[in-house]
């Protein structure tokens, strides 16, 4: 029996879903609302709107991100076909004139004899047919309520309060020490940066006369009163002493040695392989440069590498590590898949991707064939294994970056650019393997 794919949601993995899903000769109905109702950022009719900034980031293979794309690029991407057509000039970054990358991408749609266009604000997902949810991560209130119906209130979110994630190579361990709070538990779980007033002084000083980032949403403008997802700035212009009795506070962190601190911040471990870490309480809203800047004033942050920024979105998504398995497929209901933002990847180019590994999968599902999981040391599959195997507990969504990757053990010490170089050509022979195979 043929069967149809109902795709929900003409966005990047919407349509990357099914341009891949055409390809191999599957039927798609693909569901769009914005030409019946457009969201507060969406300014045109047609299809993969790229709705804020204008790129799709590095081209740089040592870049995750650059690497990234060129994985795609081995799928033969619809949506890194798009962006090479409607190129502008943006030194190594892959910028695109956005009107001509969405038109060029709903010509190749609509004229696809195997894809349908319904232009409908979609309120109902029947979990007997095979659908992917890709609606983006300001999906439609009604379709909220349909998804919270199928995967539970507790599993859906509505805004991203992400703190700084850092590389744990690049803290200075010298001025740190590792301690649960009132040495809870068996283990040591944090690393715990201590101040003494002076430090905290200036840091203080900085935190609350940087620079804060604006917000893209009206909406965005109430998230930040929240208590529970209180931006750290605003929480410490409440007076010098507030984060000391909050986040920072030093009780049950003495240092070693025995001696107290002012002030300590605490690091989390991020992921199962132990590289990221999360600044603890460190939700935030300022700009990136002046996060760098001020959080660099914490000792042993000094040359702090930061994987992802901290940010208050407005963000749409599912707990995936709950609920998805390494195809994307809901582990309950095995005929729908979730793609794009809604599971938890971020930014263009990371939702694009996990729009190709669901389509890649439905297919297969759909033809009784084994489902793949993609090799985790791609950038692809690397990223892919974040969302679904991070803890559950503070899941936030995540960007393309080498720390995700299984990456290759290098027997040779070589430079930090050279080992991000290697990383990428093992990447990209690992997934022209993966490719054989499908
Ligand atoms: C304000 C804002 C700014 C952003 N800026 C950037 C940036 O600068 N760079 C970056 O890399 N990422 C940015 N992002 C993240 C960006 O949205 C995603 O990276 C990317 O667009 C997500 O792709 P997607 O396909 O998952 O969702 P989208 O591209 O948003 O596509 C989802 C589609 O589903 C449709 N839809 C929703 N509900 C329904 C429904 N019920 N029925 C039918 N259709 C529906 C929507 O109209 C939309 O066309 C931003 C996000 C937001 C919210």
């Amino acid at each position: 029996m043929e069967k149809t794919v109902n795709i929900i949601g003409a966005g990047l993995a919407g349509c990357e879903a099914a341009y891949q899903l055409s390809k191999r000769n599957i039927k798609v109905n693909l569901y769009e609302k914005k030409t019946i109702k457009r969201n507060e950022v969406q300014s045109l009719n047609t299809f993969a709107e790229l709705v804020c900034s204008n790129t799709l980031r590095s081209t740089d293979l040592r870049n995750a991100v650059g690497c990234l794309k060129e994985e795609m690029r081995m799928f033969d991407s619809l949506i890194i076909k798009a962006a090479e057509y409607a190129q502008i000039p943006a030194g190594g970054s892959l910028a695109v004139d956005r009107e001509k990358f969405s038109h060029y991408i709903t010509d190749l749609i609509k004229n696809d004899k195997n894809i349908t266009v319904i232009e409908k604000d979609v309120d109902f997902i029947n979990p007997d047919s095979p659908t992917i949810i890709a609606s983006g991560p300001l999906t439609s209130e009604n379709l909220q309520k349909q998804i919270i119906s199928l995967i539970g209130q507790e599993y859906f979110y509505f805004y991203d309060a992400v703190a700084p994630i850092v590389t744990k190579s690049s803290i200075d361990t010298t001025k740190t020490f590792r301690k649960n709070r009132y040495e809870k538990g068996d283990t040591e779980d944090y690393i715990n940066c201590p101040m003494n007033k002076e430090q905290y002084s200036l840091f203080y000083n900085e935190l609350i006369n940087a620079k804060t980032a604006e917000a893209h949403l009206d909406k965005e403008k109430e998230l930040k009163v929240f208590e529970g997802c209180m931006p750290v700035e605003i929480m410490a212009k409440r007076g010098f002493d507030t984060l000391t009795y909050g986040p920072l506070k030093p009780a049950g962190l003495r240092n070693l040695d025995g001696t107290n601190n002012f002030a300590v911040v605490q690091l989390r471990q991020d992921n199962a392989s132990d590289e990221l870490y999360n600044m603890v309480g460190f939700q935030t809203n300022l700009t990136w440069s002046e996060q760098k800047r001020v959080f660099r004033l914490i000792p042993g942050m000094e040359q702090a590498d930061f994987v992802r920024y901290g940010v208050m979105h407005l963000n749409k998504f599912i707990n995936s590590p709950s609920l998805l398995n390494s195809y994307n497929q809901v582990k309950l209901q095995p005929n729908i898949f979730f793609a794009g933002q809604i599971t938890g990847v971020e930014g263009y180019v990371e939702s694009t991707s996990s729009g190709i590994i669901s389509a890649i999968n439905m297919a297969r599902y759909l033809s009784n064939e084994p489902m793949l999981k993609f090799p985790t040391n791609t950038v692809m599959g690397g990223l892919q294994n974040y969302i679904i195997s991070t803890s559950s507990k503070n899941f936030q969504p995540m960007k393309a970056n080498w720390s995700i990757v299984d990456n290759i053990e290098l027997n040779k010490k070589v430079k930090k650019d050279e080992k991000k170089f290697l990383y990428s050509q093992a990447a990209l022979k690992s997934m022209e393997n993966f490719i054989k195979l499908l």
